[in-house]
């Protein structure tokens, strides 16, 4: 098979078969997860996050992988939100995917506003409604509904290494991530990263993002200011500059103090690696239409740590949320078709790059002793 081949016919088949197949047990799990308020800032009940992590273990556990446990940062395992990490190994020479996802979400806010409970995942029309239903649980049934279906149609011919990595504190500002990271980062090595935390460019039409702004904030007079920073920036700078601006824009007589708050790299993707375009390709073939590459004004800060963790690996960024979402408002949504073709987009990356597209010249990357 050459690199401009697809995955063959009737497995591509039998993967539409299997998302289509499983595709109510995914909504009912998504609904399952939908219901655990998994909330990582300080105030809100820690319990809550140690279920959600083991409902994502749970759901984990017919995909194929080997091992699939929490974990934690810190040398003693205790520090930071529960992490989930689920590994199988490649076979020789072939190369490894990490898909990354969250199971934290944002507070719901004043739950009177909502049409319906935030946390009772509930359909209306085409649409299904929660805190976390896009953000970024439906990260995570994207990764779990795509291998179910890889698992299922591939079984023991699958030689793709597989490593999932569902953090437990993004909505939190991932304060433990980057030690996670360090910690892990034996377990996290991989050819091609898929995170699954962003979106698509409109209702039935696909995209791969390709650029994110960064972030850095801080308090002024209580005040929190917040700046977006476009990739080619660095936030050190652009934090030095926000509060150099503060200081030197203090109203005559006034004394500003600015405290730094959080600081997120911005990030642009090579447009063009292997990886990428079998992205495409899959979701091409998913949509019945060409996906396009967009880029996003919020920021994902895993992307940039990862980056750094991973320079050789192509990263590609995906996600279920599109125009109409409200990510982190009332009333967050998905649209649930766009879901399915997302499953089965991933599900048909996942079998490309297990035929060995897509990886390009990285695929001997997986053999490499630390
Ligand atoms: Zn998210």
């Amino acid at each position: 098979m050459t690199a401009d081949d697809g995955v063959r016919p009737d497995v591509a088949a039998a993967l539409r078969g299997a998302v289509d197949a499983g595709f109510g047990t995914a909504l009912a799990d998504l609904t399952r997860l939908t219901a655990i308020p998994a909330i990582a800032w300080p105030g809100f009940d820690p319990a809550e996050l140690d279920r959600s992590a083991a409902l994502t273990v749970r759901l984990l556990a017919d995909c194929g992988l080997d091992d699939v446990r929490v974990l934690h940062a810190g040398q003693d395992g205790d520090v930071g939100a529960p992490a989930v990490l689920g590994r199988r190994a490649a076979a020789p020479g072939a190369p490894t995917v990490l898909l990354y996802a969250h199971h934290d979400v944002q507070p719901p806010g004043p739950g009177e506003q909502w049409t319906s409970p935030p946390f009772t995942a509930t359909r209306r029309g085409g649409r299904l409604h929660g805190r976390g239903v896009a953000d970024d649980k439906a990260g995570i049934m994207l990764h779990v509904a795509a291998l179910r279906a890889l698992h299922s149609v591939l079984g023991a011919d699958l030689r793709l290494g597989v490593t999932v990595f569902v953090e437990g504190e993004e909505e939190a500002g991932s304060p433990t991530l980057a030690t996670f990271l360090a910690e892990h980062r034996k377990a996290l090595r991989a050819d091609v990263v898929v995170v699954a935390d962003s979106g698509n460019w409109q209702v039935g039409v696909p995209a791969l993002t390709t650029s994110l702004r960064g972030l850095v904030d801080g308090v002024v007079a209580t005040a929190k200011i917040s700046l977006r920073i476009p990739p080619g920036n660095d936030p050190e700078t652009a934090m030095a500059a926000l509060a150099r601006h503060v200081r030197i824009h203090a109203p005559f007589g006034a004394q500003a103090t600015f405290r730094p708050g959080a600081a997120g790299a911005p990030y642009a993707v090579d447009p063009a690696p292997p990886a990428a375009r079998a992205m495409h390709d899959a979701m091409h073939q998913a949509w019945g239409r060409p996906a396009v590459d967009m880029g996003v004004g919020g920021s994902i800060p895993v992307v940039a740590e990862l980056a750094r963790l991973l320079p050789d690996a192509q990263i590609l960024i995906t996600g279920a949320e599109d125009p109409d979402t409200r990510a982190h408002g009332i009333d967050e949504s998905l649209d649930v078709e766009d879901l399915r073709r997302g499953v089965l987009a991933e599900a048909l990356l996942l079998a490309r790059l297990d035929a060995g597209i897509g990886t390009g010249d990285s695929t001997e990357n997986s053999d490499n002793p630390d």
